[in-house]
């Protein structure tokens, strides 16, 4: 039977048909729909969001050394944070199958760096295979287990954007019975003290010969002879482009993608005049060609920064001679609606932002739709790294700059649990002066609103008792706690002054949910009375969609502000900013 499967659907099949048992990850961009699938389609599999990837992984592990087979799932970044992991599962190997999705983000659609996985799985001497399409997806996850239990070892299935989000027809099947594994106990395996440790070194390093040996003859790296005098290496959602605008050459393309067939290659690369390795991002496969002393290029011609095109791949063919003219056609800005990011109409996070502006002080960003604090007219944050990394910065920052400068850390609920605790701790224990504002939407919003342990949840739709922040929080050690009214402009104002004035670590819970969760906050929207308008652009500065510039203007020949009721949430900020006292809810508007 064929279905219509975008990336990430193909690989929950695939795990479904492999017979996994349990799959685990936590939400990131592009990779989220891999476990929302799973929950709602493949529900013999027992999936779930763990507080973050490092956990995620570690309960993956568990499963595996348990005798099932495994998936784990996360965005790039998120590989980072299961690194630690990670380095040490490529020693003990696995008992049942263990296959984790590094979902990457070339031009960085989503995320906050571009880093190439590839790198990730030569790191850790472990295998990855990566797919071009959906039926790639399904098919090389499915081996991927095989590979797995195989040769003893975790492997990495690394998808990327376009891949993991693009449709393609997929041929299903039903789920395999895997031949049943249980737990053995097992220390020199699986106890990484120095001396089992040091014994499974010398395993990895035979592992990878005999990977090496297998990735010669695996079908997903194989040659298409076109009969043509120059050869293209490629994979991955590069082999798509390169295909797409020159069909005519000869195609070495790889799906296992460490370690690399280099016997094979090195037969390829000499019967072909020229040959062009074509992949995107970092020279991962052409670094590994060239120092085995294969002559090719690559990165000359197509760049390592951003992601490929049809287009990219089109010029550098070009310019390395092998075609005479670009016909891909360019899409162009023009032909795309502008749609700047910018928090939702109502979003909570809108009045501790204008708080924050207004006060004027330092501000360290985390990764949550609250990054987009930071674009005008909010202007509202002055760091953002990673994960749980703006209760630290503020504290280095206060350490270093002293309390009187007054430095506020910002932080979302699933970020505070997936990474945020730890920094907290930190501040409690260091006594630092930080103000840290946990924007509570109750939900990873930022993602699809995915749940997480503090909305009440489980990914599979079970209800269970809510992580309470206020007892978390003083569990820590945290004094002086205050939640909040999110939409309180005046309380909110007041009470990070009043934090912010009080020794020692502080925390302020907001208290609204995200806007997009089901239960709307207020059915009523706001409108703008033109009589009352006085032009003053207050509204405007605070950001919100729903609020635009009318036709009428004032006598200085500024707009006027108008509301696009269909987009407002009726949150009340704009009319608790408006001087002129303006904005009024549609009902008092026409009795006005
Ligand atoms: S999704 Fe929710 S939390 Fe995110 S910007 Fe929109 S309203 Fe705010
Ligand atoms: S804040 Fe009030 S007076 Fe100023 S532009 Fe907006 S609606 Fe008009
Ligand atoms: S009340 Fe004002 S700030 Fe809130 S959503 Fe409506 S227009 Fe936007």
């Amino acid at each position: 039977m064929k279905q219509l499967l975008s990336g990430n659907e193909a690989v929950a099949r695939g795990a479904y048909e492999a017979g996994v048992k349990m799959a685990v990850g936590y939400p990131g961009t592009p990779s989220t729909e891999i476990l929302e699938t799973m929950a709602e389609r493949h529900r013999s599999v027992y999936s779930q969001w763990s507080p973050n990837e490092k956990v995620a992984f570690e309960v993956g592990i568990g499963a595996s050394i348990g005798g099932a087979r495994t998936l784990v799932t996360m965005k790039h970044v998120g590989l980072n944070v299961a690194a630690d992991p990670l380095m040490t599962f490529a020693y003990t190997g696995v008992n049942g199958g263990f296959v984790f999705v590094s979902a990457d983000d070339p031009e960085m659609h989503s995320s906050q760096n571009e880093q190439d996985n590839r790198i990730f799985a030569r790191f850790a001497n472990i295998p990855f295979l990566e797919p071009a399409d959906s039926q790639e997806s399904k098919d090389m996850l499915v081996a991927a287990y095989e590979i797995s239990e195989r040769f003893d070892t975790p492997v990495m299935l690394r998808m990327t954007t376009r891949i993991s989000h693009t449709m393609g027809i997929v041929e299903v099947i039903e789920p395999l019975q895997p031949q049943e594994r249980k737990f053995v106990k097992n220390p020199e395996k699986y106890v990484m003290i120095p001396s089992n440790a040091k014994v499974r070194h010398v395993v990895v390093a035979q592992r990878l010969i005999d990977l090496a040996k297998y990735s010669e003859q695996t079908p997903f790296n194989y040659i298409e002879s076109n009969g043509s005098k120059v050869g293209i290496i490629s994979g991955g959602v590069a082999y798509q482009y390169a295909k797409e605008v020159a069909p005519q050459f000869d195609y070495y393309k790889i799906g296992f993608g460490y370690p690399l067939p280099l016997e094979g290659i090195r037969q390829f690369v000499a019967a072909h005049d020229i040959t062009l390795v074509v992949e995107e991002l970092e020279p991962v496969y052409e670094d590994q060609i060239k120092a085995a002393g294969v002559k090719v290029e690559g990165k000359k011609y197509f760049g390592a920064l951003g992601e490929l095109s049809p287009s990219r791949v089109a010029k550098g063919l070009k310019e390395a001679g092998l075609i005479d003219k670009v016909v891909v056609p360019e899409i162009t800005q023009e032909d795309l609606f502008p749609r700047p990011p910018v928090l939702c109409p109502g979003c909570p996070h809108r009045g501790a932002f204008m708080a924050l502006k207004k006060l004027g002080v330092a501000v360290t960003g985390d990764i949550g739709c609250y990054t987009l604090g930071v674009l005008k007219p909010l202007n509202a944050l002055d760091t953002c790294i990673c994960m749980g990394a703006s209760i630290g910065n503020a504290i280095g920052m206060e350490k270093v700059q002293g309390s009187a400068t007054g430095t506020v850390a910002v932080i979302g609920d699933s970020t505070f649990f997936h990474s945020g605790i730890t920094g907290l701790l930190d501040a409690v224990y260091n006594q630092s002066n930080v103000t840290v504002i946990i924007l509570d939407n109750r939900a990873t919003a930022m993602t699809g609103g995915q749940e997480h342990p503090g909305t009440g949840k489980t990914l599979m739709g079970e209800p269970v008792g809510r992580t309470d922040i206020q007892e978390l929080v003083r569990a820590l050690g945290v004094k002086n706690f205050e939640e909040v009214d999110a939409y309180d402009f005046d309380a909110t104002l007041s009470c990070v002054k009043r934090q912010m004035a009080t020794p020692g670590p502080s925390v302020i819970l907001t208290s609204r949910p995200c806007v997009l969760m089901p239960k709307r906050i207020m059915d009523e929207p706001y409108q703008i009375d033109l009589e009352l308008c006085n032009g003053c652009s207050a509204c405007f500065r605070i950001s919100c969609p729903a609020i635009a510039a009318s036709t009428e203007t004032n006598e200085r020949g500024h707009a006027k502000a108008i509301i696009d009721e269909t987009l407002c949430t009726g949150c009340t900020l704009c009319a608790q900013i408006c001087p002129t006292e303006a904005i009024l809810l549609k009902s008092q508007f026409a009795k006005a």
